[in-house]
């Protein structure tokens, strides 16, 4: 489930009902709470926090999540640093940090959980590939361009978050400054729904099930043009109707809570 997706905040929760993990900590913790309540769950339902990366839509709220809730708050070293030192998050990071070692799969309880590195204008930027109960989701949002570990490990996913972050023609003529207009596109940005779309032609495989696209902007892209950009992208691939369902996550408010 996304409980927001996009440059006003981002958190996900993936889990079992029982247990599970957030991905992000981009909304407050009453509207996490509200989220998981409308949906039978509690703060109980997750036990540990995931953060890809120390930009304010993806940590806004990780202090109080840290202050409120103490779960472990899992990232990389060069993350962990950054948190330490950051306004929104060190007074309350250091007692719930955990790091996670790379290139391997980190046991956390119910899940196993392995990061990559991806191209980003944070102080370090994070995809994850989770397994759980058979599944394997991967997750990676905020990137300028994809990698190959990225493709490699989504090739095996059966479920696949992915950001189609903009429409290059609304981008470019839209009113962004020139600037802001070049940090988005550069390879250190956000993904383009072309980019996102030639990313899925690289990774689909038979066993993938569900592509999610996230992090759509406001400004420049619609979830009609992400939408068709990526599904075209299978039509392309000869990807029988009905094998691979995919869905545009909406920006501010949450999904709905998808079983897989
Ligand atoms: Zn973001
Ligand atoms: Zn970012």
């Amino acid at each position: 489930m996304s409980l927001s997706s996009g440059s006003c905040g981002n958190c996900y929760y993936l889990g079992t009902g029982e247990d599970g993990l957030l991905i992000d900590a981009g909304v407050s913790l009453r509207t996490l709470k509200k989220t998981l309540a409308e949906n039978s769950m509690s703060a109980d339902s997750f036990s540990a926090v995931l953060v890809t990366h120390d930009h304010l839509d993806h940590i806004r709220h990780l202090g109080s999540f840290c202050k409120r809730l103490h779960k472990p708050v899992y990232t990389t070293d060069e993350l962990k640093a950054a948190l330490m030192r950051h306004t929104f998050t060190a007074p309350w990071f250091g007692g719930c940090s955990r790091v996670l070692e790379r290139g391997v799969w980190n046991g956390l309880g119910f899940a196993s959980v392995r990061y990559f590195v991806v191209p980003h204008d944070a102080t370090q930027t994070v995809g994850y590939a989770i397994d759980c109960q058979g599944h394997r989701f991967v997750i990676m949002t905020d990137l300028g361009r994809m990698t190959d570990e990225a493709v490699e490990l989504a090739s095996s996913a059966d479920t696949v978050v992915v950001e189609s972050n903009y429409d290059v023609d609304m981008l470019m003529g839209g009113s962004y400054t020139y600037e802001l207009k070049m940090r988005i596109v550069q390879g250190y940005g956000h993904l383009s729904n072309d980019e996102c779309a030639s990313a899925i032609r690289r990774f689909w495989h038979p066993g993938l099930r569900n592509i999610f696209l996230c992090h759509l902007s406001e400004n420049n892209n619609t979830p009609d043009l992400a939408f068709r950009c990526s599904s075209a992208a299978l039509e392309k691939l000869g990807v029988e109707k009905g094998t691979v369902s995919l869905r545009c996550l909406p920006r501010r408010t949450p999904s709905p809570l998808f079983v897989l």
